[in-house]
């Protein structure tokens, strides 16, 4: 009776681990999405740099529209100006408006440079970034199908628990039960303390001898008076070897 027992806490603890790992599987996924929102947002930096070197392009190209309607305006007042001074002013109007138009000129050749070396290096940033997006996603594949498969692994483990609870005494199991609420393992051996003496294995607290050899003898289950873990000597369970493990 007590080595179905001891197999049915092999079996909660084997359950509780895949639940517990259940849990934990999907937090591996929570740093890809950090790292996921990291590449977009380097995405839309080197998309923006292209974006905003066009938009002083523009902005270049239309200072010069404006200026060049200046010289227009000014070259069409030279021809009806009566005195020198004010045809002198509207020459230097118009040698100023030239001058500065000049130097957008130059800010336009150096803005399509830029946007040369940045529309290269959004196109790299795209492959890698879509190379790095893709691993991601495979990754969290990856993690879903292992996800399901400890699921899986669980709920297989689960359907073998009633069987083997049947086998184990009504009252015992009630009482397995109810200790393994509170704590676990709630069935642990007896081991020898320094003093020679028997101690629960759970929370190592003496044993009276009487109820040591009560549980030696196997006759009757017996509780720790201290903890209530279920109480068993490890002689008298051959079978079970693996128990220590858990
Ligand atoms: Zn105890």
């Amino acid at each position: 009776m007590l080595r179905k027992l001891l197999e049915l806490q092999q079996l909660d603890t084997k359950i509780s681990a895949l639940k517990q790992r259940e849990q934990e599987i999907p937090r591996q996924k929570e740093s890809f999405s950090i790292q996921r929102k990291r590449l977009e947002t380097e995405l839309k930096e080197s998309e923006d740099r292209v974006k905003k070197l066009r938009l002083e392009q523009r902005d270049c190209e239309g200072e010069i529209e404006q200026k060049n309607a200046h010289i227009l305006k000014f070259e069409g007042q030279l021809l009806v100006v009566k005195k020198n001074e004010e045809y002198k002013a509207l020459l230097h109007e118009i040698d100023l408006q030239k001058k500065q138009i000049s130097l957008k000129e130059e800010r336009i050749l150096s803005i399509m440079d830029d946007i040369e070396h940045a529309q290269m290096k959004l196109q790299e940033d795209k492959k890698r970034i879509a190379d790095e997006i893709r691993k991601l996603e495979e990754e969290c594949a990856r993690i879903d199908g292992e996800l399901a498969e400890a699921v899986k692994d669980r709920k297989q483990q689960e359907g073998t628990r009633a069987p083997l609870a049947a086998q184990v005494e009504a009252g015992l199991l009630a009482r397995y039960e109810r200790v393994r609420r509170a704590r676990t393992p709630a069935v642990v051996p007896l081991v020898e303390t320094n003093k020679q003496a028997e101690a629960c294995g759970g929370c190592y607290m003496t044993i009276r001898p009487q109820v040591v050899n009560e549980i030696m003898a196997a006759k009757e289950y017996h509780s720790c008076s201290h903890c209530s873990r279920i109480l068993y000597y490890p002689g008298n369970i051959e079978e079970v070897t693996n128990f220590e493990e858990y």
